[in-house]
């Protein structure tokens, strides 16, 4: 769940000392989904690329390990916090283990971030990768799929380090981040973040 008031007190970001985001590649536009697409567009992320006090460093991190396109992954038994404690597995719509490979891409993550002094990380829901509040439980293409709270294994493995990690779908969230970029951009009160919607409140029962 965000920090609200990390994003609060984030420094106001200039030209020359630009807001230091990691993005989902695919958030940005790159074409690095399973298929090779962008895995739709999303208007809550793109608008932050043309900002000049704002630098983008974008990283797909399942491009990295499995290259694109791929297969589809998901988490089996467990959230990407039980992948990097050794509990559950990362499998391929086929069945293959990907665990190694997504530990191993969750690590470049964590080592770009680290170089690149990162203030905020905004990565595509739902990933078994990049996830950060809602991630499958099993196969996503299982006829009954389910929906479990939780990260998975790069954004966990980034948020375990310190780093902040927020969604395309945290709207609140990404109004605190847009008004501290552009100070005339009026704050959004109605927004929610993902964990506020009545589809995540009804689905949990929260
Ligand atoms: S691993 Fe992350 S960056 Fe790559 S396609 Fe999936 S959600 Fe996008």
């Amino acid at each position: 769940m965000t920090d609200r008031n990390y994003l609060k007190q984030l420094r106001v970001p200039t030209k020359d000392e630009p807001l230091r985001i990691l993005m989902s590649a695919c958030l940005a536009g790159t074409l690095c989904g399973y298929d090779g697409t962008a895995n739709g567009e999303y208007p809550s992320a793109l608008k932050l690329l043309p900002y000049e006090n704002v630098r983008i460093t974008r990283f797909c991190p399942e491009e990295f390990s499995f290259g694109t396109p791929r297969e589809m992954c998901d988490i089996h038994g467990g959230t990407g916090i039980d992948v990097l404690a050794g509990r559950a597995k990362v499998l391929t719509e086929s069945g293959e283990d990907w665990t190694a490979g997504m530990i191993k891409a969750a690590e470049k993550m964590l080592a770009i971030a680290q170089q690149e002094r990162i203030e905020l990380a905004i990565l595509m829901d739902i990933s078994a990768a990049c996830g950060s509040q809602v991630i499958y439980n099993g196969n996503r293409f299982a006829e009954n799929k389910v929906y479990q709270i939780g990260a998975g294994v790069c954004a966990a493995l980034l948020q375990q380090n310190g780093f902040q990690v927020i969604s395309q779908r945290d709207f609140a969230s990404l109004e605190l981040v847009y008004a501290k970029i552009d100070p005339a951009h009026p704050i959004d009160h109605t927004k929610k973040d993902h964990h506020e919607i009545d589809w995540y409140r009804a689905y949990f029962g929260v």
